[in-house]
C-alpha cells in the first residue's frame, strides 16, 4: 500500500453512524440489502457508461455480485464488478454525505432512539449501515477505465476517521470486507445469507452468487476455486407479469429503487403496448423525505431503455407537483444514447408524461376511495405539494381537485379531511356554490364573523388555512360545474337560500337603516369603498368585506410582508 492517509469523517457522517448503530439494532440484517443495492447501482452505472465506451468492460462482461464468508475469521465479503470508485470517489462517497439539507435534518434528532430510528428511515441508511454488524470495514475498489495500479483501499472502524491507500487491483469493481462484531457471527453463514438475499434482494436484476454448499463425503478441496451458485431470481422485476410478483417483492424493489427505508403506501405497475411501448412501475412513498422542499432534492423516475439503466432522476416524466412519486420507467422507443437535453424536447416524452400523470392521479383516487385511512396519511405528507397541481396542470385540474382535502365547518377538529365530493354531498337544497374562507389558522378562521350567516343557514364552508391556499383558489374557479365563492368577498348572494319571509324582513331592515348607512359613509369616506346593510351577520354588528375584484386577505398579507 502506498500514499496512505487518514481522514476524518464529516460531522454529519459521524452523527449518522452513531445514530444508525444505536437505533437500527433490531433490524440489523438490512446492511446486506443496502450493500447489494449499491453493487446493483454500480453495475447499472457501468452498463450505462459502457454504451459509449465498450472498452470499460475489459474482458469481464458478466456483471454480478458475489457474496462469501469465513467463519474462522468472522468476516463477510461482498464483491461486484461494477463501476468501482476512484480515490476521489471513495473520499467523497464514503466520507461525506452530499445531500443538501443534511445538517438541518440531523439537528432534529432527539436522542430518543425510537423516534430517531424513524427519522433515519426518512433519511435513508446506505453504505454506513455496514457498521451495524461490523466493527471494521475494508473496501477495495478500482474504477472502470483506470489502471490496475489505481486501486484504492478504504478502511475504517466506524468511529471518527478512515484510512485510504493506493493498491494494485487487477479486477475492476468493489470488494467490501465486513469484520463482524463479536456476537454477529450468525452472518458468516451460507444459509443465513441466502435467506436474507431471498427476503430483501430477490428482485435485484443481476445474479447474486454464494459459494455452493458441499455436503457429506464430497469434502471440498480447500485450495480449489469455489463453485458458485446464483441465489436470487436475477431478472428485472418490472419486466415480470404483475401476477408473478408478490407484494413483498414490490416493497423490497421500492426500497432499493427509492433508497427508502420504509414500505411504500401503494404502487401501480403497467405495461403499455401499441404506438408507444413502455413499462412503468410507480410508487407513492409512505412518508415525505426530509428534503421534500429543497430545490435540489432528488426527484423523478429511474429511466431504463430496453432494460438498460440510463439515468436516475429523470424529471421529464412527471409534473413537479407529483415530484414525490418514485419508480421506474422502461421505454422501448427511446434511443440508448438519450440525454436529458433530448428528453426535454422529445414529443414521445410528452405523451408518456401525460399518460404517467393520469396513472398517478388514478392511483391516488383509488387509494382515497379504498383506503381512506392511508389516504389521510398521504395527505398529511404530500397534500401541500399536490395543491400546486391545479396551477401547473390545467388539463387535470378537476381530477386533482377531487383529490384535495380541506378543513371545513363540518369538522370541528380542524383536520384537513373534507373532499369536494363530500362537501357537494352535504350541500343545502338550492345551494349551487362552493363556499370557502381563507386565513392563517383554523383557530383564527373558525370564529370569523363571515361565517355567521352560513352557520345560521346550516351551510358548510371550507376553511383554507395553508399558505398556498389563496394562490391555489386563484386557479380553481369551479368543481363539478359549481363555482367557488370566497365568503369575504363583495355582497354574498345567498338569495335563493332565503325564504320569502326572510327577504321581506331584510328589506324592512334595510329601509330603517338608510340614515345610519349615510352617516357611516360620511365618516368612513376615506377608508372604505362602500357601506351596505348586510344580512350575513347574526352576532357581530359590522364586517369588513373585500371587493369582488380585489386581492384576497392572505395575498395582501404576503405582499405586505414582502414589502410590496
Ligand atoms: P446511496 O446508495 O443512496 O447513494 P450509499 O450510502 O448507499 O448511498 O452509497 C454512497 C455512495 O457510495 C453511492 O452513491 C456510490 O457512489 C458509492 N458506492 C457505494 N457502494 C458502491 C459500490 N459497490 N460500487 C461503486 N460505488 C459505490
Ligand atoms: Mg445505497
Amino acid at each position: 500500500e502506498t500514499q496512505k492517509e487518514t481522514l476524518g469523517f464529516q460531522t454529519e457522517v459521524k452523527q449518522l453512524l452513531h445514530l444508525m448503530i444505536h437505533s437500527l439494532y433490531s433490524n440489523k440484517e438490512i446492511f446486506l440489502r443496502e450493500l447489494i443495492s449499491n453493487a446493483s447501482d454500480a453495475a447499472d452505472k457501468l452498463r450505462f457508461e459502457s454504451l459509449a465506451k465498450p472498452e470499460l468492460l475489459e474482458s469481464d462482461t458478466e456483471l454480478k455480485i458475489r457474496l462469501s464468508f469465513d467463519k474462522d475469521a468472522n468476516t463477510v465479503t461482498l464483491e461486484d464488478n461494477g463501476i468501482g470508485m476512484s480515490r476521489d470517489d471513495v473520499i467523497a462517497h464514503l466520507g461525506t454525505i452530499a445531500k443538501s439539507g443534511t445538517a438541518d435534518f440531523l439537528k432534529n434528532l432527539s436522542g430518543d432512539q425510537r423516534k430517531d430510528s424513524h427519522l433515519i428511515g426518512q433519511f435513508g441508511v446506505g453504505f454506513y449501515s455496514a457498521f451495524i454488524v461490523a466493527d471494521q470495514v475494508d473496501v477495495y475498489t478500482r474504477r472502470a477505465g483506470l489502471a490496475a495500479g489505481e486501486g484504492v483501499h478504504w478502511s475504517s472502524k466506524g468511529e471518527g476517521n478512515f484510512d485510504v491507500a493506493s493498491i494494485d487491483k487487477p479486477e475492476r469493481g468493489t470488494r467490501i470486507v465486513l469484520h463482524l462484531k463479536k456476537g454477529e457471527e450468525e452472518f458468516a453463514d451460507g444459509w443465513r445469507l441466502r435467506n436474507i438475499i431471498k427476503k430483501y434482494s430477490d428482485h435485484i436484476a443481476l445474479p447474486i452468487e454464494l459459494p455452493k454448499e458441499h455436503h457429506g463425503e464430497e469434502e471440498k478441496d480447500q485450495s480449489a476455486e469455489p463453485e458458485w451458485e446464483t441465489v436470487n431470481r436475477a431478472s428485472a422485476l418490472w419486466t415480470r407479469p404483475r401476477t408473478d410478483v408478490s407484494d413483498d417483492e414490490y416493497r423490497e424493489f421500492y426500497k432499493h429503487t427509492a433508497h427508502d427505508f420504509e414500505d411504500p403506501l401503494t404502487w401501480s405497475h403497467n405495461k403499455v403496448e401499441g404506438k408507444l411501448e413502455y413499462t412503468s412501475l410507480l410508487y407513492v412513498p409512505a412518508r415525505a423525505p426530509f428534503d421534500l422542499y429543497h430545490r435540489e432534492a432528488p426527484k423523478g423516475l429511474k429511466l431504463y431503455v430496453q432494460r438498460v439503466f440510463i439515468m436516475d432522476q429523470a424529471e421529464q416524466f412527471l409534473p413537479l407537483y407529483l415530484r414525490f412519486i418514485k419508480g421506474v420507467v422502461d421505454s422501448n422507443d427511446l434511443s440508448l444514447n438519450v440525454s436529458r437535453e433530448i428528453l426535454q424536447k422529445d414529443p414521445v416524452i410528452d405523451s408518456m408524461r401525460s399518460a404517467l400523470t393520469k396513472r398517478v392521479l388514478d392511483m391516488l383516487e383509488k387509494l382515497a376511495k379504498n383506503e381512506p385511512e392511508q389516504y389521510k396519511g398521504f395527505w398529511k405528507n404530500f397534500g401541500q405539494v399536490l395543491k400546486e397541481g391545479p396551477a401547473e396542470d390545467f388539463a387535470n385540474r378537476e381530477k386533482i381537485a377531487s383529490l384535495l382535502r380541506f378543513s371545513s365547518t363540518h369538522d370541528a377538529s380542524g383536520e384537513q379531511s373534507v373532499g369536494l365530493a363530500d362537501y357537494i354531498g352535504r350541500m343545502k337544497e338550492g345551494q349551487d356554490k362552493l363556499y370557502f374562507l381563507t386565513g392563517d389558522s383554523f383557530a383564527q378562521v373558525k370564529n370569523s364573523p363571515h361565517l355567521e350567516v352560513f352557520r345560521k343557514k346550516g351551510i358548510e364552508v371550507l376553511l383554507l388555512t395553508d399558505r398556498i391556499d389563496e394562490w391555489l383558489m386563484s386557479y380553481l374557479s369551479e368543481f363539478d360545474g359549481k363555482h367557488f365563492v370566497d365568503v369575504t368577498r363583495g355582497d354574498l348572494d345567498l338569495g335563493q337560500l332565503d325564504t320569502e319571509e326572510d327577504k321581506k324582513a331584510q328589506e324592512e331592515v334595510a329601509k330603517t337603516r338608510e340614515g345610519l348607512v349615510e352617516r357611516l359613509k360620511n365618516v368612513l369616506e376615506e377608508q372604505v369603498a362602500e357601506v351596505r346593510v348586510s344580512h350575513r351577520l347574526t352576532d357581530s354588528p359590522a364586517i369588513l368585506a373585500i371587493g369582488e375584484q380585489d386581492l384576497g386577505m392572505q395575498m395582501r398579507q404576503i405582499l405586505e410582508a414582502s414589502g410590496q
